[in-house]
């Protein structure tokens, strides 16, 4: 790891602490603040105690990234994962940030280089992981150093509730002390509890400014479909998508085994992923994630905190997470980089009687035990929805929204059917039989099937019996899916899964409500969501190109290719085509050190000519988006340069005093002769002011 050097362009930290807008553009080469950011990137460079809670993909990163370049001295981020803070520094230097980690994985002499960037005070960030709070040497270094800012990242890791907890996190409200810095937290988790627990031990308990973003990802697609086939319905949603990063979620590890396996015989590069690897198996299929492109991943949910690549294209569920924040949070690892991402998550009885079940067998306490089963029950209410489900999903989470147009339901209205008739015959014959049965005993009575348990049992005498002739089997399996989707009856775990009606069935069994259930029972949603296409046709040869010359570079530089430029910037350098570095800095993702190192090369086969080379500074102006005027400037000089009459002695300019003229823009003569010199504004001056007033 070496240590990039200063932003080549010398910053003003007072102009940049006033409009931060100006170095996103320059450094992060982006041309707005995402939803949230600006205000939360004001009040860190502000120095203020921030708690900032976004969803994932929202943008966290950069609002410490960025008020670390705007604040005077160094900014320490804590961070729970080495891997991830690698492709962060990564990230920074080829933005031409002076950016560094201090992990366990460095060797002696990255370490020797990083302390001797400290001491001399060269670096404006720092990442550690929390096991280095553990060491007393630490705060010494930082203060020593002189660090301005902590930056927490993933701040949750701090609640010993959560799953995500980390003693070492708990020695952060220490530090903070010790330094007497401000400090700013983020995380994507955001229920009240968790949020007053990082304020107590982050903050002292004492109220920082607290920034809470929607959850809403609008970019990824919602779906759900019954279980039919699974395997068949995960291979034609992989099949639909093919070369796109994907990852499967399944239950079980021998189901990650069996899918991958079926997936890479189908030709999709696929690795599975559970805990039942060695360490550094996992570390590798993390590795190759995160490098190469279009690799699909078939885990159990252990893979998931070190993922943090933003051009995951879809996520599959082929089998029903077990709550709505696991659910909320597994296909939120798509989609990152805010392009269209799609998701399928399939769902069937037998997944409610294992969720249900994991439950019941779990040690929690009752209280959190009837806690999860609400869990579960909200991520069933949303499996069963019948209109919008990003609507219901955000309305969760205390969102009030409107139908959102990219979900499975918006695209096809479910049909609906009253229900309340099969639902109270299901019951009757649940409670005839002393709620003792499950569900294929019960649609044997409901449809009058006399097998020989069903006569042995005297159960063809009951008044229910075959009362539900009207319905198939596979109809009467989906009341009864939907019946425990909605908690009215819930599979018993003690009584090998025999039903037993909830409190929730009491008013439907006395008549005082009725239900509304969907009719379509089973249908592959996976294979009928056709995926939108990135680009269009005509663009993708030229997407592939850049791919490729991405892939090369970021190969040469042993980083992860979207360090180098992320999709969304290569799909508007294929759409839009740029064919100068001054369009080419327009780019989404295109900053100035980017633009010096990458600019040249990309246009090269973008245009399908060689590199030119550019003078630097002509690149630079290129970035602030001066480019144009510099070379109007050098046009017009050029025609004057032996004056209007073309008898005089040749003048020029150089290149720094056009590129001041074009960044400054004089507005009269005293002032343009300021930066020029009265010889070459008594000759070129009048003419410049012209092209300058145009601007
Ligand atoms: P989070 O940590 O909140 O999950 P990241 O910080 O990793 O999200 O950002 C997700 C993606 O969004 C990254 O690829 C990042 O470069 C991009 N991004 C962040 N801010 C902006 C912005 N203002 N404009 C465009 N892209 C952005
Ligand atoms: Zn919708």
């Amino acid at each position: 790891m070496s240590i990039a050097p200063l932003d080549p362009a010398p910053l003003d930290p007072a102009l940049d602490r006033e409009n931060p807008g100006d170095l996103l553009a320059r450094v992060f080469g982006f041309s707005h603040f995402r939803p949230g950011q600006e205000e939360i990137v004001r009040a860190v460079i502000g120095g203020q105690d921030v708690l900032a809670i976004m969803p994932t993909g929202g943008g966290k990163s950069l609002c410490y990234q960025l008020p670390a370049l705007a604040r005077d001295g160094l900014t320490v981020v804590i961070s729970p994962l080495i891997a991830l803070m690698r492709d962060q520094v990564g990230a920074m230097q080829q933005a031409g940030v002076a950016a560094a980690a201090l992990t366990s994985g460095n060797s002696p002499e990255e370490n020797e280089e990083i302390f001797s960037a400290l001491q001399d005070r060269r670096l404006k960030l720092l990442y550690i992981a929390p096991e280095r709070l553990a060491s007393s040497a630490t705060t010494g270094l930082l203060r020593r150093s002189g660090c301005g800012l902590i930056a927490v990242d993933e701040a949750h890791c701090v609640s010993q509730w959560g799953h995500d907890f980390r003693p070492d996190y708990l020695r952060i409200g220490e530090l903070r002390r010790t330094l007497g810095v401000p400090l700013a937290a983020f995380t994507a988790t955001a229920d009240a509890a968790t949020r007053s627990e990082i304020v107590d031990r982050l903050f002292d308990g004492s109220d920082p400014a607290t920034f809470l973003r929607g959850f809403d990802r609008p970019n990824i697609r919602l779906a759900f479909a019954v279980k039919d086939s699974p395997r068949k319905q995960i291979m034609a949603f992989a099949e639909a998508r093919r070369g796109q990063s994907g990852i499967v979620y399944c239950a079980t590890r021998a189901r990650t085994e069996t899918l991958a396996k079926a997936l890479a015989d189908a030709g999709h590069p696929t690795r599975a992923y559970h805990g039942g690897l060695e360490d550094w198996e996992r570390r590798k299929v993390e590795g190759l994630f995160q490098t190469e492109d279009g690799l699909i991943v078939c885990a159990t949910v252990a893979f998931g905190m070190g993922v943090d690549k933003p051009d995951v294209r879809w996520v599959a569920h082929s089998d029903l997470p077990k709550s709505i924040e696991a659910y909320y949070q597994e296909i939120g690892r798509a989609g990152r980089d805010g392009l269209p991402a799609d998701t399928l998550t399939l769902f069937g009885s037998d997944d409610i009687r294992l969720r249900r079940a994991q439950i019941d067998d779990s040690n929690a306490p009752a209280e959190r035990r009837e806690a999860d089963h609400g869990r579960l029950n909200a991520l069933l209410g949303l499996a069963e929805a019948t209109s919008c489900r990003r609507r219901m999903l955000l309305a969760y989470f205390g969102e009030i929204s409107e139908p959102c147009g990219n979900c499975d339901l918006c695209d096809s209205p479910a049909k609906l059917f009253d229900a309340t008739e099969p639902v109270r015959k299901a019951l009757s014959a649940m409670l005839r039989t002393g709620e003792s049965f499950g569900t294929n005993h019960l649609i044997d009575i409901l449809t009058g099937n006399a097998t020989d348990k069903i006569r042995q049992r005297g159960h063809d005498q009951l008044p229910t019996f075959a009362v539900g002739r009207d319905l198939k089997r596979a109809s009467w399996q989906a009341v009864f899916r939907q019946m425990m989707g909605r908690d009215l009856v819930r599979p018993d775990a003690e009584r090998y899964g025999a039903l037993r009606m909830t409190e929730a069935a009491r008013p439907i069994l006395r008549g005082e409500s009725g239900l509304t259930f969907r009719a379509d029972s089973i249908e592959s949603a996976g294979s009928r969501a056709e995926p939108r296409a990135l680009v269009s046709d005509d663009d993708a040869p030229m997407l592939s190109a850049l791919k490729a010359h991405r892939r090369a570079l970021a190969q040469a530089a042993k980083v992860p290719p979207y360090v180098i430029f992320n999709d969304r910037s290569l799909i508007e350098m294929a759409e839009k085509r740029p064919d100068t570095l001054d369009a080419f800095a327009r780019i989404t993702g295109v900053g100035a050190t980017k633009l010096d190192r990458f600019g040249a090369s990309f246009l090269a086969v973008i245009t399908g000519q060689a590199e030119t080379v550019t003078h630097p500074a002509r690149v630079r102006l290129a970035s602030r988006g001066g480019g144009s005027l510099y070379d109007r400037l050098l046009e017009t000089e050029q025609a004057l340069a032996r004056g209007a009459c073309g008898t005089l002695k040749p003048l020029s300019l150089s290149t720094a005093q056009r590129a001041r003229l074009a960044e400054q823009r004089p507005r009269d003569l005293s002032s343009l002769a300021r930066l020029i010199g009265d010889k070459a504004t008594e000759r070129f001056g009048a003419a410049f002011l012209e092209v300058l007033a145009e601007e």
